[in-house]
C-alpha cells in the first residue's frame, strides 16, 4: 500500500479473537503498517461488547502521534480449512455467537 501521505491513518487489517475462558474480545492487528508488529485492541466483554463500533481510527500503540484505521480484511478465500471459515464468518457476522446467554 502506497504511503504518499505520511501523516494519513493507513488501515490496518484486523482479525477478531476471544480469549478462551475470558470472555474478552479484541481486534488483533497482525501486522502493523507502522512497525509491522502485532498489536491487539481489546473491545470489551463478549456479552455485551460491539466489535464493529471498535473499528476505524485509533491512535497506534507504537507511534503516540499517529493513528490507523481498524479494518475488517476481505473474506479470504476457499483454500482454508473449515476453522478458517468459521473465523472468517464469526468475524463478519454477530448472530453466529454460542454464547447467546
Ligand atoms: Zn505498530
Amino acid at each position: 500500500m502506497a504511503k504518499k501521505d505520511r501523516r494519513a491513518p493507513q488501515p490496518a487489517f484486523v482479525t477478531l479473537r476471544d480469549l478462551p475462558g475470558t470472555r474478552v474480545l479484541f481486534w488483533v492487528v497482525d501486522a502493523c503498517p507502522y512497525c509491522g508488529e502485532r498489536h491487539m485492541h481489546v473491545i470489551g466483554n463478549l456479552r455485551d461488547a460491539e466489535p464493529v463500533d471498535a473499528l476505524g481510527e485509533v491512535p497506534a500503540p507504537c507511534q503516540p502521534d499517529r493513528a490507523y484505521i481498524l479494518t475488517v480484511p476481505p473474506k479470504p478465500k476457499r483454500k482454508a480449512g473449515k476453522e478458517e471459515r468459521r473465523r472468517a464468518r464469526r468475524s463478519g457476522q454477530r448472530d453466529s455467537w454460542d454464547d447467546e446467554t
